[in-house]
């Protein structure tokens, strides 16, 4: 973009904010866009450079959003208003905390592995900065689960048995194993069913590409896909 167009995008935003506009919605930019003549890609990027990452790293009550979720992109959950402890209240006490420092440790995983995953390949990457990628949208959305896990099984058998440390997981799979490992003569898919978590977790809804603010995870993850896809 030209420093004109910047301007021009600058003017047009303060506008907005005087409407309080919290952010613009697709067609909002791409009618920018089209009145500017340019592609809408660069437009988005520079409103969402200019006004909104740094808005959302100041503040995070500007924007009405659901359920006081995550604003700026790779920023810990602690910024975005959502408590863990809070959202799973219903928990029972030791189930709370055993399910809460599992979620942290997650978190933590994000700077370790920074840049080493050389190895990988693929148009879908990771978008909370750990250097993974693959060709898989499928793997890439379990990897990204791995960050910000959004199921957790509690080994029913192991919490009945008193275990100190009973198992528990992100993945359904691996909870399988568990049981498959652990508690032999058990039916496995009977005993996830038990384990499963009424679990609210966290999510960032903004996505790191544009504006757009999804409403479930589920709905994050198709449309951040649909952007690596673009790429292919
Ligand atoms: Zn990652
Ligand atoms: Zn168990
Ligand atoms: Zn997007």
């Amino acid at each position: 973009l030209t420093k004109k167009q910047k301007m021009f995008i600058r003017q047009w935003k303060n506008l907005a904010k005087q409407e309080s506009l919290p952010f613009l919605a697709h067609e909002e930019v791409n009618a920018l866009a089209t009145l500017m003549g340019v592609p809408p890609q660069p437009v988005f990027e520079y409103i969402h450079r200019k006004f909104i990452a740094p808005s959302a790293a100041q503040s995070t009550n500007n924007f009405p959003l659901p359920q006081s979720h995550a604003l700026a992109n790779p920023q810990p959950s602690s910024a975005s208003g959502y408590s863990f402890r809070e959202a799973n209240q219903h928990m029972p006490a030791a189930t709370l905390e055993s399910a809460e420092n599992y979620v942290f440790a997650c978190h933590r995983r994000r700077p370790q592995s920074d840049g080493r995953r050389t190895i990988n390949d693929g148009p879908f990457r990771c978008t909370y900065g750990c250097g993974y990628r693959t060709k898989r949208p499928f793997d890439w959305k379990r990897h990204e689960e791995t960050h910000e896990p959004q199921e957790l099984w509690l080994c029913h058998l192991c919490v009945q048995n008193e275990d100190q440390n009973p198992f528990l997981v992100n993945r359904k799979d691996k909870f399988l194993g568990h049981i498959k490992g652990s508690h032999k003569g058990w039916e496995p898919e009977k005993i996830l069913n038990m384990s499963k978590l009424k679990f609210n977790a966290d999510f960032n809804p903004r996505c790191p590409f544009c504006a757009e603010i999804s409403t479930s995870w589920e709905e994050r993850c198709k449309h951040i896909i649909g952007h690596y896809e673009d790429e292919i």
